[in-house]
């Protein structure tokens, strides 16, 4: 089956998305050095929730997937990113109606 160009998949969870729509954890290229985001190399994306991190990080998808060892603070930075992110998630939950309604008027 062909994939949609700038689509890539879960390595966890096998979704497909938009690449922007994952955390991308790149093998640059010639160094090995495992970095998220930028780099030429070989990568792997990820869904940025903690199911698939917490998968990843388990079953060492990452670094079965680049064949390389995943240092582990690009787990913690990781972490970081998701403990930013739900924050901001529990925030608006936990808003009543009329504040979501103002906050999607002013295009949020
Ligand atoms: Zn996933």
């Amino acid at each position: 089956m062909p994939m949609l160009p700038n689509y890539r998949r879960c390595l966890c969870c096998r979704k497909v998305d938009h690449k922007s729509a994952f955390w991308r954890v790149v093998r640059v290229f010639p160094s090995q050095q495992v970095q998220l985001d930028q780099g030429m190399g070989r990568s792997v994306y990820l869904c940025p929730n903690e199911n698939c991190l917490q998968l990843a990080q388990k079953k060492d998808r990452i670094g079965r997937s680049l064949k390389t060892a995943v240092p582990a603070e690009i787990y913690q930075t990781l972490g970081q990113r998701l403990v930013a992110n739900s924050t901001m998630v529990h925030h608006t939950d936990s808003d009543n109606a009329a504040q979501k309604t103002a906050f999607d008027a002013a295009g949020g």
